[in-house]
């Protein structure tokens, strides 16, 4: 029998060694400044901000839903991007976006960070936001949200790994970026990054029009980007440098002269998104930010009432025995959920979210899976998850606990209703409640979507080219998305009114059931329940006394217990392989087409445009982790809408591609009669 190869081991990051000479960073690894002695910002002015005629190009494309791209190569203590994001607030664009990716391999420390930038006042504000979000640990992208609605909003997605490595892994293949910065350091001091497969993928994901420069004009590197078809230019450097270089990807004859190279991003920007739980209030959101004007479609009376209408959600991670791409893609979507409810809370929406901890207590994986070593989760970085005895866990959570465990200290709870109301609430959404979608239509003519809903008032319909399906197990109802595997997951929580010893539970704990710190409303959830493809929401006693002896036990100081009660019942939608499904919609056909075809998916794993139906994406089957996996799964989304870059690298988003369903079952075909 074939043997199944080893999915692929993610090594862990390597902070970067640090010298502070006259409280500037110097790295021992590549022995070489990080910025100039003769004025970090001004050379960073200099070199990347006038190198890329930046103020000009970015006034000459503000207008509603463009977003402008620069690519780094060294993220080092940030001070370019922070210049850039400077800069660009005092260009006062009203419409244009900023997103900026930076390759980092070597990430430097929070407290390092904080020393380098403490010495750029004039950047304390944003300085600020960076350092609120940055994180020091875990390989791979990570995107943070920066700015508000009123003076700008900007993303910064930091590529954490080797800039070659990391690049190449954009999931998202129309993305192009508009101006690159390449900071590496300089070849001499490190010419394992100025390669000539390195300078490929920065033409690769150059357009007519994208711009780059460096401080370093090196002949080598001069000459492969001729070869690859940049013009070149040395201009004059900075302070004692006599050069820098400034290279342009030139406009062919059939290009219109301008910097729109990516069509996806200015056609009609309206979206209609099915569903107002957690899974389509996350879409909405992301894809108004991005200038969409967007219609969500609820069946039901009243937003997020479904699985995301209980009084208390915990965020905890998804934990994976190996530090492979499921790993990955868990851990960053849970940084990413923890990161984006502390952005939106700082903004002012109230939704209680209270990134109290999570402690998982060993007894959880009694019965169920063996119960972890000490080694077991070692390969998350300890800021993330930590293992403590039963005192350090008391002391943590603040009651007794009879079990060592793991520790998530940027896990927590919050009120998912109102998180719901603060992410609809932006501009740019409306909402229309009561419309239960029946079916879908797509003109093959206009490019545009058709929705028919049923409402009281009678049948409607509803337009537009974009059509997000976040309705949990009843995409099932639908004829493109019948065959997606997303299963009704019967869940019920139960309520305890708090009490004098509860009221000392700090964090939340997880036995085999949860149990959240006292709410607002005086009260603590436990939960929940697991009821395979039942959608009954009647409330059950059973299940009540099974999520009650999944966590007291562990707690033998709580009191007053038996004043627990049943409280709510709903149905989450899960996935077949427990996945969620988040990108565009197979063609339900397409599976067939390629089965026997040279296409097949037996043979090639990657599927092609053509197999997808044009317009339609999923976001469904978060199963009890919708917390964690919603918000990535909502920036991945809107990021393929409107084809900007995707916060997942590849091998983490054909992880959640509702695509492999269809490989799976071609590839199972294949199998039964080759
Ligand atoms: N742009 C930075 C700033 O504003 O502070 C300075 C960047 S510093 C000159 C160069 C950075 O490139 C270092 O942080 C280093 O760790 C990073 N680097 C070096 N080789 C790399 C590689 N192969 N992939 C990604 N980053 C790399």
């Amino acid at each position: 029998m074939k043997q199944a190869t080893p999915p692929q081991r993610i090594e862990p990051l390597e902070n970067a060694r640090i010298e502070w000479e006259d409280g500037a960073p110097w790295s021992k690894e590549y022995q070489d400044i990080y910025f100039s002695r003769a004025g970090g910002l001004d050379e960073t002015r200099h070199v990347f901000i006038h190198g890329n005629d930046l103020s000009s190009r970015w006034r000459q494309q503000d207008r509603p839903g463009r977003v402008f791209v620069i690519g780094e190569l060294g993220f080092g203590t940030g001070l370019n991007f922070l210049t850039t994001w400077q800069h660009w607030r005092e260009t006062g664009c009203r419409h244009l976006r900023l997103h900026f990716i930076s390759c980092e391999k070597h990430p430097l420390t929070r407290e390092a960070l904080q020393q380098a930038l403490a010495q750029w006042p004039a950047l304390g504000e944003y300085s600020e936001q960076l350092l609120t979000q940055y994180p020091d640990h875990t390989p791979g992208y990570h995107r943070l949200l920066l700015g508000n609605e009123h003076d700008g909003e900007v993303t910064l997605d930091l590529y954490y790994g080797d800039a070659l490595d990391t690049l190449e892994q954009q999931s998202n293949p129309q993305v192009r970026i508009d101006a690159w910065f390449l900071d590496g350091f300089t070849p001499k001091h490190n010419p394992g990054l100025w390669t000539d497969a390195l300078l490929e993928i920065v033409a690769r994901l150059s357009a007519p029009g994208t711009t780059l420069s460096s401080y370093s004009v090196t002949g080598r590197v001069v000459r492969a980007l001729k070869a690859l078809g940049f013009e070149v230019e040395k201009r004059k450097g900075f302070a004692h440098k006599r050069h820098m270089l400034h290279a342009c990807l030139p406009h062919g004859r059939t290009d219109s002269g301008t910097d729109e190279h990516n069509p996806a991003r200015t056609e009609g920007r309206e979206a209609l998104v099915i569903g107002a739980g957690l899974a389509g209030s996350t879409v909405a959101w992301s894809l108004a930010r991005r200038g969409y004007r967007v219609t969500v479609l609820e069946s039901r009376g009243e937003t997020a009432q479904g699985a995301s209408g209980n009084p208390q959600a915990v965020l905890q991670c998804r934990l994976n025995r190996q530090p492979d791409a499921l790993w990955q893609l868990n851990l960053l979507a849970f940084l990413h959920a923890s990161r984006f409810y502390s952005v939106l809370q700082a903004q002012g929406h109230d939704f209680d979210w209270r990134p109290c901890g999570v402690l998982t207590l060993d007894g959880a994986y009694e019965n169920t899976r063996k119960a972890p070593g000490a080694d077991t989760y070692c390969h998350y970085p300890p800021q993330v998850l930590r293992r403590v005895t039963r005192g350090e866990a008391s002391d943590i959570c603040g009651l007794p606990v009879t079990d060592d465990g793991l520790f998530l200290p940027e896990g927590g709870w919050l009120n998912p209703v109102r998180l719901c109301h603060a992410l609809l609430s932006r501009p740019g959404i409306t909402v229309e409640t009561g419309e239960r979608v029946t079916a879908l239509h797509r003109d093959e003519e206009t490019d545009i979507w058709c929705v028919s809903t049923d409402a009281e008032g009678g049948q409607r319909e509803w337009h537009a080219p974009v059509v997000v399906l976040a309705c949990s197990h009843a995409v099932r109802e639908l004829d493109q998305t019948a065959d997606l595997p997303v299963l009704p997951l019967r869940g019920q929580i139960s309520q305890l009114p708090d009490n004098a010893s509860s009221r000392e539970l700090r964090t939340v704990i997880c036995g085999k059931s949860y149990l959240a710190p006292a709410s607002g409303e005086n009260r603590h959830c436990l939960g929940a329940s697991y009821r395979k493809n039942s959608t009954d929401t009647s409330l059950s006693e059973e299940e009540h006394r099974e999520v009650l002896s999944g966590v007291t036990p562990f707690l033998p100081t709580l009191r007053k217990t038996e004043e627990a009660r049943p409280a709510r019942a709903s149905v989450r939608g899960s996935s077949a392989d427990f996945v969620p499904l988040a990108g565009q919609v197979p063609d339900p056909g397409a599976w067939r087409s390629i089965y026997g075809g040279a296409q097949h998916p037996g043979r090639k794993s990657q599927p092609l445009h053509s197999h997808y139906l044009p317009g339609l994406y999923v976001s469904a089957g978060h199963g009890s982790h919708g917390m964690a996996g919603c918000p990535l799964s909502a920036e991945h989304i809107a990021a393929l809408v409107s084809g900007e870059p995707s916060p997942l690298p590849t091998q983490c988003a054909q992880l959640i591609d509702p695509w492999r369903f269809m490989a799976r079952r071609a590839r199972r075909q294949a199998a039964r009669y080759p």
